[in-house]
């Protein structure tokens, strides 16, 4: 279709309609109609103007009647203009249609407009972004149950790590698997050193604090109990991006006493050791002990920085060096970069005067020591030995455990076989795109000084992202070049295997902590989410994310914008939000706000916290609280807003329209298409937890939309409609 046609459709489907929704089934006339008005444009032109001209008078007339939105006069400009047809537009169309109810006025309630027949269309018992998880996961699933011959490393490792958690968790092996288990967990206890509990010949002389902590550390283990290694991205006190930090443990045993000495007396019982119980409780009992001394010193939230050579100084019985350079790869393990990334801070229980690390080592007793150390990785393993049913019966089960165990390898199953790659170049545009809206909104702030405007603009400018992953996974066989050294062998019970795969990660963490890769190889990434990180000022988005029914690349920009693009927008919303704010563009803590804006901040803050407190959410039966959600209102009217300005930047006359929707206006499409998200059921019920970490979904939408001028433009809602308040919530 010719712009012109365009043109004279447009003036002449101002004639139809005046006052209700039109449905498809017209369109063939509609067409007609396009038609005559080309055979006769002198005749259709002066009918259009007259229209127009009775047309505008109503508009105005019913403006200043605030009327209702159902009696203002239609332009209907896109009658006929061209749909999109592909499956996704068609699912779009479809599930718009399904979940609204037309019945509502969207002026008054427009999250029932949009989503109150939501529950009759879905299974699913979150929002859509849940059911995308389920689906994803079902996908790896159905591929590794398919098990077919391949060359690729990292599809051998999650077939074969899915069948032997399979195999584990099989009602029928479990006693003889438990056994299985329970020797190979001796068989590390070997590799770790002599343990008191299980020698009877045991003497201080068999104790050697380094050797037992490095031979942890080449098992995979990062927590001793003693203290931890830590991978952290941007410390707030360093300026080194990632390190490799040495603190205290923060969690103690979590296995109760008793249930810790049972599986011990199974543990040496399955591998023919005899021993007094008596002794045993005992010496589980000192571990404990010392646990809760270790456990009582205080740990600062805040200590200042400390370098290793420091901390060696002050804890030296202890060569963190030694320990540390266990985790490395011989072959890809990079110690030259690592080192200069190692950092600690002054913990008490470091550097404190009276007790310390240093003094506690000294005054324990080898034996009990010995026997901590011990129980720490027993303490790891005996999830893998323990015997719950009830748990660990379903499949899904092992989905999760390949899922979480190799993100990249699992990612890599899902981009191969279902996912378009066009949608990660489409998005990451759509991120450069809010990106400038940000700046537009700073810089239009009427009330930001400009030394905290300049920083703001810098903090959007400077934020890096990663749209699905880095560019070192784009090469062919690129993942299984690094997957070569995880040698897994059909032989390997689960345990065995997961013993492998967590070293591999570890090794894999540390060569990520010695480069300058942006993808932590252990977080997950088969979610559908997107994330902000203000210690990184990194944005980062998963694939699945990026997946149909969310998104696709061709999605006319307007949906996508309104899909995608608000939620992107509300994730860099976070930079900005009460916590986010905190960092400045590198992602250190740093305050950068001038005095009147911080106060001026609060203020504005203090009305979204507020909104929220007072808005009544039937489907939710909790305490509203909006302080205790006011980084997400926040980043919601941001996301709002910055979205909204991208999409008036797109030339319409361009768009498709939606199957269905041809004759909706697409400022009302863009809102409607943006509710989606957060269509979900009632959280009425008893199962449902009264802690929020996000404001309910009825106020991300009717609070959160009612803040927008736009909202209430497009919908024309009335002055005071519960849609367009007179008071509205602002940030900047
Ligand atoms: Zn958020």
């Amino acid at each position: 279709m010719n712009e012109r046609d365009t043109e004279n459709s447009r003036l002449l489907s101002s004639t139809q309609n005046l006052e209700v929704e039109e449905d498809g089934e017209e369109e063939g006339d509609d067409n007609e109609k396009v038609s005559k008005c080309c055979i006769y444009p002198l005749i259709s032109i002066i009918i259009c103007l007259v229209i127009i001209a009775i047309c505008m008078g109503a508009v105005i007339v019913f403006w200043r009647m605030d009327s209702a939105p159902q009696a203002i006069c239609k332009t209907d400009h896109n009658k006929t203009r061209d749909v999109c047809k592909t499956a996704e537009c068609i699912t779009l169309s479809s599930t718009l249609l399904n979940w609204q109810n037309t019945n509502i006025d969207p002026c008054e309630d427009f999250y029932e407009y949009s989503c109150g027949r939501y529950q009759e269309h879905t299974l699913n018992d979150g929002i859509r972004a849940n059911e995308k998880d389920t689906i994803v996961m079902k996908l790896i699933r159905q591929f590794v149950l398919k098990n077919q011959s391949t060359t690729s490393n990292s599809e051998n490792a999650l077939m074969l790590l899915y069948e032997k958690c399979s195999l584990r968790y099989r009602m029928e092996n479990r006693h003889q698997e438990t056994e299985v288990i329970q020797r190979e967990v001796f068989e590390n206890i070997r590799k770790i050193g002599s343990w008191p509990i299980a020698d009877k010949n045991w003497n201080s002389s068999h104790f050697n604090l380094n050797n037992m902590l490095s031979n942890m550390a080449s098992i995979h283990m990062l927590p001793f109990g003693l203290f931890e290694t830590r991978v952290i991205e941007l410390y707030p006190m360093n300026t080194t991006a990632k390190q490799l930090v040495i603190r205290p443990t923060k969690l103690k045993f979590s296995i109760p006493q008793e249930e810790l000495v049972r599986a011990i007396r199974d543990l040496l019982s399955v591998n023919g050791i005899t021993s007094i119980m008596k002794k045993v409780k005992e010496d589980v009992a000192e571990s404990f002990a010392l646990d809760k001394e270790i456990g009582n010193i205080h740990i600062d939230p805040q200590p200042k920085p400390a370098t290793l050579s420091e901390l060696q100084k002050a804890v030296p019985d202890i060569d963190f060096e030694r320990i540390i350079k266990s985790y490395l790869n011989p072959k890809t393990g990079n110690w030259s970069s690592l080192r200069t990334k190692i950092f600690s801070a002054r913990f008490e229980l470091f550097f404190g005067k009276n007790n310390n690390l240093s003094s506690i080592i000294a005054r324990t007793k080898p034996r009990i020591l010995a026997n901590y150390l011990f129980l720490k990785y027993i303490e790891y393993a005996y999830f893998f030995f323990f015997d719950n049913t009830k748990v660990f019966s379903d499949d899904d089960f092992c989905t999760e455990v390949v899922t979480t165990s190799l993100p990249r390898a699992s990612l890599r199953v899902f981009v191969r076989n279902h996912f378009k790659k066009e949608n990660m170049a489409v998005a990451s545009e759509i991120v450069e795109v809010v990106k400038t809206a940000y700046v537009e909104i700073i810089n239009n702030s009427t009330w930001l000084h400009n030394s905290t405007r300049e920083s703001a603009i810098e903090k959007v400018v400077k934020m890096k992202k990663v749209i699905g992953y880095t560019e070192e996974y784009e090469r062919t066989g690129a993942l299984d070049e690094m997957f070569e050294t995880l040698q897994l062998s059909r032989s390997d019970s689960f345990f065995v295997l997961m013993t492998k795969v967590n070293r591999f990660k570890i090794e894999q963490l540390m060569d990520f902590v010695s480069s300058d890769s942006l993808l932590n190889p252990i977080e997950p990434l088969v979610m559908a989410n997107a994330f902000y990180f203000p210690t990184k000022n990194l944005l980062n988005v998963l694939v699945p994310f990026l997946d149909k029914p969310l998104f696709d690349f061709k999605y006319p920009r307007y949906v996508a914008m309104a899909g995608v693009g608000r939620v992107l927008a509300h994730e860099i919303g976070h930079a900005f939000d009460i916590n986010g704010r905190q960092t400045d563009e590198i992602g250190r803590t740093r305050d950068w706000w001038t005095r009147e804006d911080t106060e001026e901040y609060d203020r504005r803050s203090e009305c979204f916290a507020e909104q929220f407190t007072n808005f009544k959410d039937p489907s939710f039966k909790g305490k509203q609280n909006g302080t205790e959600v006011l980084a997400e209102i926040i980043a919601d009217a941001l996301g709002m807003e910055a979205s909204w300005i991208a999409f008036k930047k797109i030339n319409l006359t361009e768009e498709q329209g939606l199957i269905q929707f041809e004759d909706h206006d697409f400022g009302k499409l863009y809102f409607q298409v943006a509710a989606l998200d957060f269509c979900a059921p009632s959280r009425i019920e008893e199962r449902y937890s009264d802690q929020l970490s996000h404001p309910t979904n009825k106020f991300r939408i009717n609070g959160a939309f009612s803040n927008s001028r736009a909202f209430a433009d497009t919908y024309k809602c009335p002055v005071g409609s519960k849609m367009n308040p007179v008071q509205r919530c602002d940030m900047f």
